[in-house]
């Protein structure tokens, strides 16, 4: 047995195999192949299993999302089969003699360059697509853990690091436990295990990598930290006992459902929760949330490759409203940039991604995919109880062209004759310091604010959320982030507009007292952590 040491992101155990994520990319090297045929052979082998799991993908995305979600997997299964892209790799294969990998690797580099450079801008998407779809191909001829396959074990996956777009994409049915070499606990693959519910541990370190092989035993203890590599039969007892004691702690958390949120002096507030997708409204509903405070829409954009249509969007946005059955819904529109990369954004390579071109700022350059956006989600507000908040705002101007722009979306669906309701709230996300300190100015243009403690942390003690190497430095309970909120409140309060935390200090339970003091009136968790705080909120008296 071999033990290593992370740092546990989401508090759970799993006991079960590895299986090594390795980037397809990294994995492709050419080589010299005398017998041709074979490697054909091997090429029509991958790609109709991956025509298989394409199909699987489809029906289970066509049960999830929708057919308008789905028919992407159905272009994928439709491009996979081209003439011209079976005929590349054979000749590629045969003329130099290479192995099915590198073929399809080539292939996929000229297939996506050329649709890079036409004219028609989706025909120039569908790069993102033969690279996807290539990738597949060259993760089953590489025997790479294909967790995008509908079908088998449960498995502990672990990576150097994870990007979302890659976390995403990963079949959650199938993922025990996450564990990375690499990765900080603020990133949002650390959020993505903590809103999956599944053990996550990061930053493991190099020599766990190198050392593990697929289809090893381990265990992970996502409370500690810690994983077992080949665990004796001591440690495997010790922690099935642990995995059932949290169980059970869990499912005694459960007696809470259908409980108030309220203060032993009866103080309410409401508990809300962070979603990334409408597959995690089970969730949501399992864990007896009040609302959901924040759904990441950027993660609809990160699961496509392309940009989702008006109608998809509107689709998967009624969905969430209607399955929240008039409970509130707060949309953050489109969250992209900084490590949330989405290649059909073509996004130029930054020096600071976190301080460039994002978020709002993406929206407000490109109010195409702005409207888009804003067209769907205000026709879906008919649906249920929707609030709508803009992520990265520093400034009066941003919200004021923001309202501007939300105006003229009413107009043009009025004049189009398409309802929208007149209820819907508006907020802003205060994730930077310059909105915090202006927040008097901020508050009396919108409903709502809603705190994004993450951002508002890397933005206040000047640490990258994404280097693991200064979380030493990032004190998460820092007066300074503290005292910005409680500013931001007094404001909100002053002009009538209500205050949330969607960041992950919201779950904090160190710091319930001090929100609930400050006069926070809604905190917005992962799914599992709404009963916590929600048991957290019934033990203070705040008269005292
Ligand atoms: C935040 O910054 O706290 C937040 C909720 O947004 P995200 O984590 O998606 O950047
Ligand atoms: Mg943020």
């Amino acid at each position: 047995m071999k033990i290593y040491q992370g740092k546990g992101v989401y508090g759970a155990v799993a006991i079960g195999k590895i299986s090594l994520f390795k980037k397809p990319e990294a994995a492709v090297k050419r080589v010299r192949i005398e017998n041709t045929d074979g490697e054909k052979s091997r090429f029509e082998q991958a790609k109709a299993a991956a025509m298989d799991q394409l199909q699987e993908i489809y029906d289970k995305a066509l049960r999830e999302v929708g057919e308008a979600n789905a028919a992407i997997f159905e272009i994928h299964r439709m491009m996979l089969d081209d003439d011209d892209y079976n005929e590349s790799i054979n000749s590629i294969i045969e003329s130099q003699s290479v192995n099915a990998e590198y073929a399809v690797a080539v292939t996929a580099d000229n297939f996506a360059e050329m649709f890079s450079a036409m004219d028609d801008a989706y025909m120039q998407a569908r790069a993102a697509d033969v690279r996807d779809i290539s990738n597949r191909v060259i993760n089953n001829l590489t025997g790479n853990s294909s967790v995008h396959a509908g079908t088998g074990e449960r498995v502990i996956i672990c990576a150097f690091d994870l990007a979302p777009s890659e976390t995403v994409s990963l079949d959650k049915d199938r993922v025990l436990a996450f564990v990375t070499a690499h990765g900080s606990s603020n990133s949002h693959t650390a959020i993505l295990a903590r809103n999956m519910n599944i053990p996550a541990v990061i930053g493991a370190g190099d020599d766990f990598l190198n050392e593990v092989r697929d289809g090893c035993q381990a265990v992970v203890d996502g409370f500690t930290g810690e994983i077992f590599v080949d665990p004796d039969e001591d440690t495997c007892k010790k922690y099935l006992e642990k995995q059932r004691a949290d169980e059970e702690k869990k499912r005694l958390l459960q007696e809470l459902r259908g409980k108030e949120n309220i203060t032993l002096d009866g103080h309410r507030i409401n508990i809300y929760t962070n979603i990334g997708s409408v597959g995690d409204i089970g969730k949501v509903l399992a864990n007896d949330a009040g609302g959901i405070g924040l759904f990441r829409s950027e993660f609809l954009y990160l699961e496509n490759s392309d940009f989702p249509t008006e109608e998809q969007q509107f689709a998967a946005y009624k969905k969430v409203l209607e399955s929240m059955a008039g409970k509130k819904v707060i949309i953050r529109t489109l969250d992209i940039g900084a490590d949330k990369q989405c290649d059909y954004f073509n996004l130029k390579k930054e020096e600071n991604p976190a301080l460039g071109y994002r978020a709002i700022r993406i929206c407000l350059t490109r109010p195409d995919i702005f409207r888009t956006q804003l067209r769907a989600l205000y026709r879906a507000s008919v649906y249920g109880s929707l609030g709508i908040m803009f992520p990265m705002i520093t400034s009066v101007s941003e919200v004021e062209k923001i309202l501007e722009i939300c105006e003229g979306v009413k107009g043009e669906l009025r004049a189009q004759g398409m309802g929208y309701s007149e209820g819907i709230e508006l907020g802003i996300m205060i994730e930077t310091p310059a909105a915090a300190v202006i927040s008097d100015r901020l508050a009396p243009l919108v409903d709502f604010f809603s705190v994004g403690t993450n951002d508002l942390t890397q933005y206040t003690l000047a640490c990258d959320r994404q280097n693991p190497d200064i979380e030493q430095f990032v004190d998460t309970h820092h007066e300074a982030v503290l005292r910005l909120i409680e500013m931001s409140a007094e404001n909100a309060h002053k002009h009538g507009a209500w205050i949330g935390i969607c960041g992950e200090l919201g779950a904090d339970t160190e710091l319930t007292e001090r929100f609930l003091r400050m006069g926070i009136d809604e905190l917005s968790v992962s799914p599992s952590f709404v009963l916590k705080v929600r048991e957290a909120v019934s033990t203070l008296d705040l008269s005292k």
